[in-house]
Formats: structure tokens, sequence, C-alpha cells
């Protein structure tokens, strides 16, 4: 059986004022996996992203990430955890302007150990993989948002995370343009990547292998498609 990368078992997320956000979650994904976690806006979707990425702490239940209990750890520890473990994708890419794409992809590798004069070929390297060889000292605003966006995935790649959290990856993008950058996961994915995709829009999530429908901060549906 394939290793399991993340488990979330029985998690609640209550805010203070007493929104209860999430409500008995449990989820497990494995490596190799790639998923989609859908819902509506309001759902639970960032709450349950925030503790699968060891972000927050959930209110009851735990989480699991590489076999360590998240909650029997320091927030110190849980930054290297999440550092060596997990690669982050956002919506609006969350570039530094005033970085080339190598640079940008670099940092990275910041939290993860990574001796700094390994950084640059390690960059070029996860660059290469979502097809931007040629754009390697371009900065953000040099490139287009789909190009963006792929030098954000390259960065969440570099330190070869065990699990890719993608938050809404193709929400800030054209259609066709969204399209290729889901392709792109396919194309990680098949390569062996493990990546979670968080969204909001039905089309994505049916056109990927397992879903999970989160309502009402409830798991209503987790399906292998
Ligand atoms: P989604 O990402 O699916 O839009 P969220 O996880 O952001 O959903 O929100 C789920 C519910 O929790 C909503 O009712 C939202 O208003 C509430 N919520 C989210 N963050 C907070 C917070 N920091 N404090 C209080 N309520 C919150």
């Amino acid at each position: 059986m394939a290793d399991t990368v993340l488990a979330v078992h029985g998690a609640g997320k209550r805010y203070p004022g007493g929104v209860d956000a999430l409500a008995d979650v449990s989820l497990r994904i494995t490596a190799g996996e790639l998923l989609a976690i859908v819902g509506p806006s309001g759902s639970g979707k960032s709450t349950l992203l925030h503790l699968m990425g060891t972000l927050d702490r959930p209110s009851t239940g735990t989480v699991h990430l590489g076999g360590h209990d998240t909650s029997r750890m320091t927030d110190r520890e849980l930054s290297a955890l999440r550092g060596r473990m997990l690669g982050f994708v956002f919506q609006q890419f969350h570039l530094a302007e005033g970085l080339t794409a190598e640079e940008n992809v670099a940092t990275g590798a910041l939290y993860c150990g990574i001796p700094r004069g390994r950084r640059p070929a390690m960059a070029r390297e996860a660059l290469a993989r979502v097809g931007l060889a040629h754009r390697m000292s371009h900065r953000p605003g040099q490139l287009s948002g789909g190009e963006r966006q792929r030098v954000a995935i390259a960065r969440a790649l570099v330190n070869k995370p065990a699990l890719v959290l993608a938050d809404e990856p193709t929400g800030a993008l054209d259609t066709a343009t969204g399209r290729a950058v889901l392709e792109l996961m396919r194309q990680l994915h098949a390569e062996g990547s493990t990546i979670a995709v968080i969204t909001h829009d039905r089309d994505i999530a049916v056109a990927l292998p397992r879903r999970i429908e989160i309502r009402d901060g409830r798991l209503v549906a987790d399906i292998i498609q």
C-alpha cells in the first residue's frame, strides 16, 4: 500500500465567536495522488487547507503529516516539517516582483535545509519541469499570468515536497490558461508528485482522479472517479 502522506481525523474548527467552520472531517492522502477538494464559497475549504497545511490547528481531531501527530509539535517543529514536506500554490501566485523567476523559485528551498549553493541549480531544474527553461531570468512583470503560476508551481516543487497544496490555482487565470495549468498538474502527477487542488469549480473537480466534496463544513463525498 502507498504511504500515507497526510491524515486528517475527526477534525473540527471553531473560530472565535462560535462559528463552526469545519466539523468531523476525516481524509487520508497517499503518495502519488491527484485530488480535488471542492465546495462552494463559505463551505470551509480554506479552513481545511489551513489545517492540512499545518498553518492552523484544529479545535478538535488530529492532523498527521508524514506520520507525525502535528498536535504534539511546537510551532518551530511544525514550520520545519512544513518546509520539508509541503509546497504551496496560491490563486494570486505571490511572487516577489523584484526577483527573477529563478530567484523566486529558489526561495522555495529556503526553509528545508538545502545548502545555498545548490539552490540555483534546483530552481533551474524545477523551472524546466514546468516548461519555463527559457524564462529563468525574467521578472514576474515580464511574464504572463499562466507563466507566473508556472513559476509559483516550480517554487512549490523545488524542495521535492511530499504534498503540494494548490489553493484555487486557476482562479486568477482565463479559461484556456487555467486548463493549461491543470494539464501541468496532471503531468507532474504522472511524474510522481502528490497534489491536492482546492477549488470551488466543479468542472475542475470532476476532471481529477479523486474528488472530496465539502459542504457547510462537512465532508459530504469522497469519490474516486
Ligand atoms: P471557503 O474557503 O470554502 O470559502 P472558509 O473556510 O473561508 O470557506 O469559511 C468557512 C466558514 O468559516 C465561513 O462561514 C466563514 O465565514 C467562517 N470563517 C472563516 N474564517 C474565519 C475567521 N477567521 N473567523 C470567523 N469565522 C471565519
